[in-house]
This record gives structure tokens, sequence and C-alpha cells, in this order.
């Protein structure tokens, strides 16, 4: 039985507003094809009431109490928690994760982060520099002000936690422009903000397509900064509209993340942690280790067992609890096959490559787990984003080999080495050219560790107490104090 259609608004200044356009964008549920709600398509005067209520919110939360922010924002972390089975759900629906990812990353992720920055919030300090008989100078760390974060579909408050929760723990005012693929976890999120007593207009989300919606709001003159996670593709339009507000930005985009197994490595860990590494969330997160390099004397064996690994995979919609759910959309699932069409010409496909055969996985925008052997590093299918269940083997002779493979892309999200030998291990840590090294297992990376992404991968602190300068200015102030010279 179809779902009755989630009406929403935009939520502005603490409460619900109709879109000025009369537009509407259809937001689907992806495991089925159908609509599941709909949201305004904005326009540039609900993104200007936005700015405007960010603006009142600004003067009220800079002036809060850090003490105070800090004890809102822990409210905020505790009633996801408490909620997080109603925000799995709909997370689920929406962006078609399994509710078992869903939990998790309310409550680990989106909860714990929030929880974490609630922490800092009364810990930001500065420095003081005194020479006698000259001069005393200090930093003051002050909010950024009125901060535009634009969030990608994949992981609505998994992801758009990581920039909300420092940017408000630093007194920021935020608006929020989510993936028009996926509003909905972010606009309840909203509302459940204000009842936690956060101010009205500190927190405002606005709803419309990237193009419109989205484009309007990264040229907007209200902005004091902008906090992108998204494709490196729209991150480069992005950088060029700013390049006229000169505002400050940060940037987390795609990535082609390298996955390196060493002969020495555990083999057992090593293929559950490759399975993991592209295929959960169907390849669609941006860490995914979505090309495996292989040492020769082991690579026969291991693409061997990893095929029959990806065999036992469990597809289905979010009530399935499986690994693998749909991709986000139709379009989606076309770039996806026109990956694996362009794979089969440029490599081996050794298992997958297309649509899965279930008669029960043909309605959704389901693709089958599919790995692809001997890619060279330049081949399509190697060298861009697809974000998708699609893995490229690689096999290297040595070290060497297998550092130039993973460094020779354009990215620098995340990397990883598996590897009995401590040495190894850390000599590759420091060679690979990514803002996340994982020794021996894949994405668990803490995120109390602060970290910033390489090459066209981004730019700025993200995670852990060095990301909250990002959301601060620092002014220097320096006082008289005699005769000196000063310098
Ligand atoms: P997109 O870049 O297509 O979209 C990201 C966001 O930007 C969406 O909210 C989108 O809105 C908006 N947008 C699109 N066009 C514009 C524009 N011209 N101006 C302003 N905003 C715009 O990425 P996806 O949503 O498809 O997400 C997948 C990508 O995100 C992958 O490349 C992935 O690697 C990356 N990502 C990076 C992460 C990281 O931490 N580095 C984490 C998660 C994902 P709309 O959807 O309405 O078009």
């Amino acid at each position: 039985m179809s779902q009755e259609i989630m009406k929403l608004d935009m939520f502005v200044h603490g409460e619900w507003r109709a879109g000025s356009t009369g537009d509407v964008v259809e937001v689907m549920n992806p495991a089925k094809d159908e609509v599941l709600a709909t949201v305004p398509d904005g326009g540039a005067e609900d993104l200007d009431a936005a700015m405007a209520s960010a603006a009142e919110g600004l003067k009220v939360w800079r002036a809060t109490h850090p003490r105070t922010r800090a004890q809102v924002i822990a409210k905020m972390a505790a009633t996801l928690q408490e909620r997080a089975q109603e925000y799995a759900e709909l997370y689920s629906l929406n962006s078609g994760g399994s509710i078992g990812t869903g939990l998790w990353t309310m409550y680990d992720v989106a909860g714990r982060r929030f929880e974490y920055y609630a922490g800092l919030a009364d810990k930001v300090r500065g420095d003081t520099f005194v020479t006698p008989g000259e001069f005393l100078s200090y930093t003051l760390r002050e909010p950024v002000g009125i901060t535009g974060h634009i969030i990608p579909w994949n992981g609505p408050l998994w992801i758009g936690s990581r920039t909300i929760a420092p940017a408000l723990a630093a007194g920021n005012s935020v608006v929020v422009k989510p993936s028009s693929e996926a509003p909905v976890t972010l606009l309840k999120f909203a509302e459940m903000a204000v009842e936690c007593g956060l101010p009205p207009g500190v927190l405002n989300v606005v709803t419309g397509r990237g193009s419109g919606m989205g484009d309007l709001f990264t040229r907007h003159e209200a902005l004091d900064g902008i906090y992108f996670t998204g494709s490196t593709w729209t991150g480069r339009k992005i950088l060029a509209n700013t390049a006229t507000t000169n505002v400050r930005t940060v940037m987390e985009l795609g990535g082609k993340s390298p996955n390196i197994v060493f002969a020495d490595a555990d083999m057992e860990a090593a293929l559950d942690g490759a399975i993991m590494a592209i295929f959960a969330n169907s390849g669609q997160i941006c860490v995914a280790g979505s090309r495996l390099l292989v040492q020769a004397s082991i690579h026969d064996e291991f693409v061997e067992r990893l095929a029959a690994k990806a065999a036992e995979i469990t597809i289905g919609g979010p009530e399935a609890n499986a690994l693998m759910g749909p991709l986000i959309t139709s379009a989606q699932r076309e770039k996806v096959l026109e990956y694996i069409a362009s794979g089969k010409e440029e490599a081996d496909l050794v298992t997958g490559g297309g649509v899965p055969d279930d008669p029960a996985l043909q309605k959704g925008y389901f693709v089958a787990p599919t790995i692809f052997d001997g890619v060279p590093n330049t081949a399509r299918i190697a060298r861009e984003e697809i974000f998708g269940p699609v893995l490229s083997v690689t096999s290297f002779e040595d070290f060497d080999e297998a550092i130039t493979l993973a460094n020779d892309t354009e990215y620098g999200l995340a990397s990883a080495v598996w590897t009995g030998d401590v040495a190894t291990a850390h000599n590759a840590a420091q060679a690979l050219e990514a803002g996340q090294v994982y020794i021996n297992h894949y994405y668990t990376a803490a995120f109390e560790t602060s970290r910033s992404p390489y090459k066209a991968s981004g730019h700025g602190m993200s995670e852990g107490p060095d990301a909250i300068y990002e959301y601060l200015n620092q002014k220097a102030v320096s006082v008289k104090l005699g005769e000196g010279e000063g310098w």
C-alpha cells in the first residue's frame, strides 16, 4: 500500500513557512519509486526571509552565554537520541539506507556530534602576549556570523550535523539548504531544535533545487560563510560564486579512495573490510573505498574470495535491513549503469554488472554489487567518482607502486592500508595524499579527530576540536602599556 504523501514547508524563524513561488519539489522514496513528500521549490523571496531571520537569530545567539548555548545544544543531542527510531525511519524512507544505518547515524553520529560540540561551546578561548612595559596583546574569538550550509542527500543529519553542530556551538546562526532529494529529516530536526530551546532564527531550513535555490543561496550577500558538502563539481561552481562575495568557505567534496591490501595482511579481515568499504550504503558514501589495490602475490585468491562474499550481500528496501539499499534516484542508477558499461570496455567484469535479478527489486533504484578486475588506473571507472556499488581492482608489486597508484588521483578524501607490518602501515600513512588513513579497518575514524581533505576533495577542517575554528573569526587586540617601541 502506498504511503500518504507528506506536505512539508520550509522552516524559518521558528515556524513553518510556505514557499513564495507556489512550486514544489517531489521527494521520492527510492526503494519504491513513489513520491514520499513535497517541499517548496523556494525562490529569492524565501531566501531573503531566511537571511533576515538568521540576522535576528544571530543577535540573540551570539549574546547568549556559552553555557546556555551548551545546554540547548546538549538538549538537541539528547532529544535526537531519544527519538532516534522516528528519525531513522524518516531517513530510510527518504535516503534508502537501512533502519540499522539510520539508527546508528542518528544516535552515534549526529546525536553524538551535537553532544560533542555542546561540550566545546563554553571552552572557546584566546591567547595573550605581554611585552612588559610596552604592549599587552590578546586574541578574541568571535562567531563568523550567518553561516550557510549545503548538505548532500546521502546523510542529511549524519553529514549536516558535522557543520551545523560546531556552527551553533561557536555562536553563529545557521541557514541550511538540504538536498531537494532528501530534505525531510533536516526540516523535522529544525522544528525539534526550537522545541529544545534554540531561539527562533538561529536554525533555518530553506528548500529548493540546487540549480535554483542552491545557486541563489551561494551568491547571497548576507552570508558570512559557506559550509558545503557535496560533489567536487558542485563545489567548484559554488567557489566561483563566492569570488564576488568573498566569504569564508569549507568544502567537503568527492572522493575516489584507495584501499590497499598488502600480502601480509589478515586476509579475512581485509576481505570483509573491502566489502564494507564499497558496498555499504550501496557505495553512496564520500569516503567509499572504490579503488582496491591488491598485492600481486595474493591477488587471484583475494579477488576470488571477494567475489564469493559479494554474492552473499543482502539487497533490499529499508525494511529488509540489508547491507545494500537502492540508489537515491533513477537518474543516479542510470549514471551508475553507464559507468558499468564503460567498465566492461576497459576492464574485466568479475561479478554484478547490472540490475539485480530478484523480481522484488525491479521497482526501486537497485544495482547489483559490481566488481571489475584488471582495471588500469587510466580507466574512467578508476578515475571518476561513481557514487554507486562499483569496485575497481588493480594489482601492484611493491610498496612504491602501491603508493604511486593510490596517489594517482585528483581526489584526496580517504585511504586505507591492510598490513601485518607496523612500519609498512605508518610509512603508508605518511605517503598517502588523503585527509584520512584507516589502518586495518575501514570507516571507523573517530570523529573526535580533526582533519581536512586533500586535493580536489576540498579544504577546511572538519570534526574534532579544531573544526570549531572554521566557525570563529579571530581578532588581535593590542594595548599600549608604556613607552616601549612595540615592534
Ligand atoms: P551534489 O553536489 O549534487 O549536491 C550537494 C548539494 O548541493 C545538494 O544540496 C544540492 O542540491 C546542492 N547543489 C546542487 N547544485 C548546486 C548549485 N549549483 N549551487 C548550490 N548548491 C547546489 O552532491 P550529491 O547530493 O549528489 O551528493 C553526493 C556527492 O557528495 C558525492 O560527490 C560525495 O562524495 C559528496 N559527499 C562528500 C562528503 C564529504 O564529507 N566529503 C560527504 C557526503 C557526500 P539538490 O540536491 O537540490 O540539487
